[in-house]
């Protein structure tokens, strides 16, 4: 199988300029992400190839160098193995692609979570969804989570072998942990199946591991939650996932996935905070100094006389933290509560009332609906 053109995987012409293959890039890491084709190896295929073509492309010598001699001048970046997610060195800056654009953790499909670069193999990453409240999330707080995850075995060291044992050479791929395969005129090298690429058979399995080398052991792990986290979101912790066996290897990553719970009062939307405020009839027609709670404790609001229901007061600066110093803004509405029970009295005040408004309920009936919709709009100024 041909290598295809790195020019033709991103779609770009060969003077394109570094920003016009980013953004092509971007495009074809988008549309062949593992999120959005789950399960798909074709397209896993496919996104690799790009991000090898990027890691070329995007970098100026690399690039120089693959103009000049083709596929053969990277020989010597990329190693026996070729192009593997270890090499490649652009995921912050394609944090939106690689991190939070999709599912980002729970979908699963974290393209740096297949492991086995040439750094090694590389333990399994680990999801683990947190729930917090509405105000959790506006203030941030250090958080723990307590898990399972497997470990280098103490027993044994973390190398399988039952104590007063060690590991013995494996006979079938000489301790390279690899074998040369032919088919037909190629010669590929793949793992070897008898050590699984370890280079060493145990002989007397460890008692506790089971010659695993890992062993599941619940862990703590502490972390500090950002103000102002949204329902979604995640944490990628580096180095907290699941260890893995062999020499050189590294550890999964920890994702935390923020659940925000549903607030009673509050409704959020990004980083606005709504909220439904009852207020009564009297207070409608005569205005009122309202208490407002807010996530910021408190607030006092002067509603004016005639506020209708439905109308919208913007408290500035009493949302959500929005990352950067500032905060979204809260809407408060109000919404007029018109008693139910009625004593004597009270009855007597308020027909006193309609008379002397002079109001005509039978010209009210006769109104459009519109022109009473109408009535009832009232606009607000922010
Ligand atoms: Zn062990
Ligand atoms: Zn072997």
């Amino acid at each position: 199988m041909a290598k295809r053109d790195y020019y033709e995987v991103i779609g770009v012409a060969r003077t394109a300029t570094k920003d016009e293959i980013k953004k092509a890039y971007r495009k074809v890491a988008m549309k062949y992400h593992p999120d959005r084709n789950p399960g798909n190896p074709e397209t896993e295929e496919l996104f690799k190839e790009a991000a090898e073509a990027y890691e070329v492309l995007g970098d100026d010598e690399k690039r120089q160098r693959y103009d000049r001699f083709g596929h053969e001048g990277l020989k010597s970046t990329f190693g026996n193995g070729g192009f593997q997610w270890s090499d490649f060195h652009h995921a912050s800056e394609m944090e939106d692609v690689f991190g939070g654009l999709f599912s980002a953790f729970f979908g699963g499909g974290n393209p740096f979570g297949g492991g086995g670069g040439r750094g090694g193999p590389r333990g399994r990453d680990i999801r683990i969804r947190y729930p917090l409240t509405l105000e959790e999330a506006f203030a941030g707080k250090a958080a723990k989570v307590t898990f399972e995850r497997r470990e280098p075995c103490e027993t044994c060291g973390g190398t399988g072998a039952a104590p007063g044992s060690s590991p013995e050479r494996c006979s079938r791929c000489g301790g390279s942990g690899a074998v040369r395969l032919s088919r037909g005129f190629f010669s590929v090298q793949t793992t070897c199946e008898a050590c699984g690429g370890a280079g060493t058979v145990i002989t007397k399995p460890c008692p506790d591991c089971g010659g695993e080398a890992l062993i599941g052991k619940k862990v703590e792990v502490s972390f500090d939650i950002p103000p102002g986290v949204d329902d979604g979101m995640s944490l990628r912790l580096r180095g907290e996932g699941e260890a893995a066996q062999g020499s050189g290897s590294t550890r999964g990553d920890l994702y935390v996935g923020f659940q925000v719970r549903e607030h009673d009062v509050f409704t959020r939307e990004g980083t606005n905070i709504i909220l439904e405020m009852p207020i009564s009839f009297t207070q409608s027609a005569l205005g009122a100094e309202l208490t407002v709670p807010t996530l910021h404790g408190d607030q006092t609001v002067q509603i004016p006389p005639g506020t209708q229901s439905h109308t919208v007061f913007r408290l500035r600066g009493k949302g959500m933290p929005a990352g950067d110093g500032s905060y979204g803004d809260q809407y408060l509405r109000t919404v007029v509560v018109t008693p139910r029970k009625l004593n004597d009295r009270q009855r007597e005040l308020l027909r006193e009332l309609a008379a002397e408004s002079k109001e005509d309920y039978h010209a009210y009936r006769k109104k459009s609906f519109f022109q009473k919709l109408r009535d009832t709009i009232l606009d607000v100024g922010g």
